[in-house]
């Protein structure tokens, strides 16, 4: 049995759960991120449970009370102060962290047998069951990988076994005693870490599923929302998408001192009703969208042309200027004119024809302006122009009438 046939066997009976290839480098960054919130706090408390023992230290170790303190106040408390601000002071890659905490770990665990074994007091040999603490440490709280946590562990029962063997207290059933005690309890303590890390990577795998699934929703939500605003038999803007571009061109203009006036375009198709009662209502849509392409081509790159409803479309010219609006209504007049659309049941042309009414608020109107306001001012102007025998472009301006107060478009062309 090789090595990898060994570690996926165990992987399945601890229920391991690996971390695919592509997220290795967030998993790694999720792992320090983690590290980040638990080294400081357990060196700190590792080390005041290391220099509380002192406390203990009175009354298991009381012929070596100087060199207690020494260790505890003299070692270990400065160690851990510099640690502390190093660790605080700046992020620091994973490998410090397991630097740090495994170093103190080793260190306060290497200390902690030296004082013991430098004591002849009675209880003196007992008192190593403290080491134990540190075992834990590094198997459990500082959430290390299982692999590095182990070997930390062996490394502190060894260390624990060899001074120990050393010492004056040396005895076979000592030994046995205190390291069967670390063994199990690294053992339970190990245990507890695979889960932990089947745990760590469960939580960051659904948290990235989590993510996923956010990022698919809010592709699917924009997608939606820029349908929503679309028509769908030409593809141009429809009513939602027009009132949202008019108000924005409002106050656009409001904040540009250079843009002269806003202005708005009705566009009617003339006799389509009859067009479709001749042609179809197939041939209607299909014209209808010719309509709407050869609208689309004629306009200027900041205009929007939006399908206002039924054959009836509009166009925000935010950018306008007032008297190239008869131009531009020309422009869209001759474009529909141009694709020669035969509509044989029309009383006023050959071909398929528009009739155009613009309406257009110079600066001074703009702060009262709206949407409604515009619209109903092109909308008369398209009245006009169909009444006026269709096929005709109707530019109008917005003015505030006195008395009562209200904006309404002059009479006179411009
Ligand atoms: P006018 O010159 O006065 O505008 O006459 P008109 O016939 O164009 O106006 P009217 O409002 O009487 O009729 C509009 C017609 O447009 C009615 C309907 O058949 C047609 N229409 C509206 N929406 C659609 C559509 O989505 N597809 C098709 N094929 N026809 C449509
Ligand atoms: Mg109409
Ligand atoms: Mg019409």
């Amino acid at each position: 049995m090789n090595l990898n046939v060994l570690r996926s066997s165990f992987g399945q009976l601890v229920g391991r759960v690996p971390i695919p290839e592509a997220l290795r480098e967030e998993y790694a960054d999720y792992v320090l991120k983690r590290q980040e919130r638990i080294t400081l706090p357990a060196v700190i408390v590792g080390t005041a449970i290391m220099v509380g023992l002192f406390g203990l230290d009175i009354s298991i170790l009381p012929d070596i009370l100087g060199m207690a303190a020494d260790v505890r106040f003299g070692v270990v408390l400065p160690v851990a102060l510099a640690l502390g601000i190093y660790l605080y002071r700046d992020t620091r890659p994973i490998w410090v962290h397991y630097a740090i905490g495994g170093g103190t770990a080793l260190l306060y665990g290497t200390l902690a047998c030296i004082l013991v074994v430098s004591s002849y007091a009675p209880l003196a040999p007992m008192y190593l069951t403290a080491n134990n603490v540190t075992v834990m440490f590094v198997v459990l709280i500082l959430e290390y990988p299982p692999a590095l946590a182990a070997t930390m562990a062996v490394a502190l029962i060894v260390i624990q076994a060899a001074i120990l063997s050393m010492s004056h207290a040396a005895s076979a059933t000592l030994l046995f005693m205190m390291t069967g005690i670390s063994v199990s309890i690294a053992a339970a303590g190990l245990y507890g870490n695979i889960r932990m890390d089947r745990d760590r990577r469960l939580q960051f795998l659904s948290k990235q599923r989590d993510r996923q699934h956010l990022r698919a929703l809010a592709s699917q939500n924009a997608l939606l929302e820029r349908l929503s605003a679309l028509d769908p038999l030409t593809g141009l803007s429809n009513r939602r998408g027009l009132d949202a571009v008019m108000t924005s061109a409002i106050a656009d203009a409001q904040a540009n001192p250079r843009t002269a006036v806003v202005a708005v375009a009705m566009v009617d198709i003339d006799h389509f009703k009859l067009f479709n009662d001749s042609q179809g209502h197939v041939a209607g849509d299909e014209a209808l969208c010719e309509v709407a392409e050869a609208l689309a081509g004629a306009v200027a790159g900041s205009d929007l042309v939006a399908r206002y409803g039924g054959e009836e479309f509009a166009i925000v010219m935010p950018e306008a200027e007032p008297l190239a609006l008869e131009m531009a209504g020309a422009r869209l007049r001759a474009a529909v004119n141009k694709m020669n659309l035969v509509h044989p049941s029309s009383s006023t042309a050959r071909t398929v024809t528009v009739s155009i009414g613009i309406a257009y608020a110079d600066r001074t109107l703009l702060p009262s302006m709206t949407p409604q306001i515009l619209t109903e001012a092109a909308d008369s102007a398209l009245y006009e122009a169909k009444s006026g025998g269709r096929d005709r472009v109707v530019v109008r301006a917005c003015k505030i009438e006195p008395e009562p107060f209200k904006i309404s478009w002059n009479k006179d062309a411009i």
